[in-house]
């Protein structure tokens, strides 16, 4: 089932890689279905290098529960993406990477600027930054392990999900004032030494759009040096 999404989503993947928007070390797509399922990536993905059959391609239901894929669980990401689907019906993808100019940006704690034309549009990215960190959460998690069963779609380590959990009210903060913007464009925003993430309507929107953060990044950051070195000689 799910075969033009499955086929959009390996050829999103091959786009991404091939633009180094993609890595081994992390990242995930998702989208929904007009039936109100949803497809992912699944985990480990990135670590077999993103060589992922159509077969793997996991296929939730919007509560986690899997209606399809294996043998693999749904990306890490997944509980908070759920989260998202189920609270935003406007939201038809998701687009998760660790790219290398916004992550610098993200790693710093800083908003990227919108320093393009083309990255007017989504405006400055903000950034997410959970006052817990994940590591602790993790800690607490495993030393608690709780052992009720998590949604079947889900990867079943009680400490990923928590670090999701807590990410869903911090992701509502950001969507919330400006749900009206996705009728025309996705949302995108940074997590804290991790990654970008961009909601929008639909699979291409959300890649494209984490293109354009990733270029404005890449810009901005490029930037930075020529305008000091203007100001020295301006100096001199
Ligand atoms: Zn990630």
């Amino acid at each position: 089932m799910y075969d033009a999404e499955k086929t959009l989503m390996l050829d999103e993947i091959q786009r991404m890689l091939a633009a180094e928007l993609l890595d081994r070390l992390g990242g995930s797509l998702s989208l929904r279905t007009s039936d109100n399922r949803i497809l992912a990536t699944p985990n480990t993905a990135a670590f077999r290098r993103w060589r992922i059959t159509r077969d793997e391609i996991v296929v939730l239901d919007a509560d986690g529960e899997l209606i399809e894929g294996g043998p693999y669980k749904a990306a890490a990401a997944a509980p908070l993406f759920t989260y998202i689907y189920r609270r935003y019906p406007e939201v038809g993808a998701i687009a998760h990477s660790h790219c290398l100019y916004s992550l610098v940006y993200a790693s710093a704690g800083l908003p990227i600027p919108a320093a393009t034309v083309g990255s007017d549009i989504l405006g400055e990215i903000p950034c997410m930054r959970p006052e817990e960190p994940d590591l602790d959460i993790k800690t607490r998690e495993l030393q608690q392990a709780s052992t009720s069963p998590l949604p079947s779609g889900y990867s079943q380590r009680g400490e990923v999900y928590a670090v999701n959990e807590r990410l869903g009210p911090m992701v509502d903060k950001i969507l919330e004032p400006r749900r009206a913007e996705l009728k025309r464009h996705g949302i995108a925003y940074s997590i804290y030494r991790h990654g970008i993430v961009v909601v929008a309507r639909h699979l291409e929107e959300a890649t494209e759009n984490i293109e354009r953060v990733e270029t404005s990044a890449k810009v901005a950051y490029l930037k930075s040096f020529l305008e000091s070195d203007s100001t020295k000689s301006d100096l001199t």
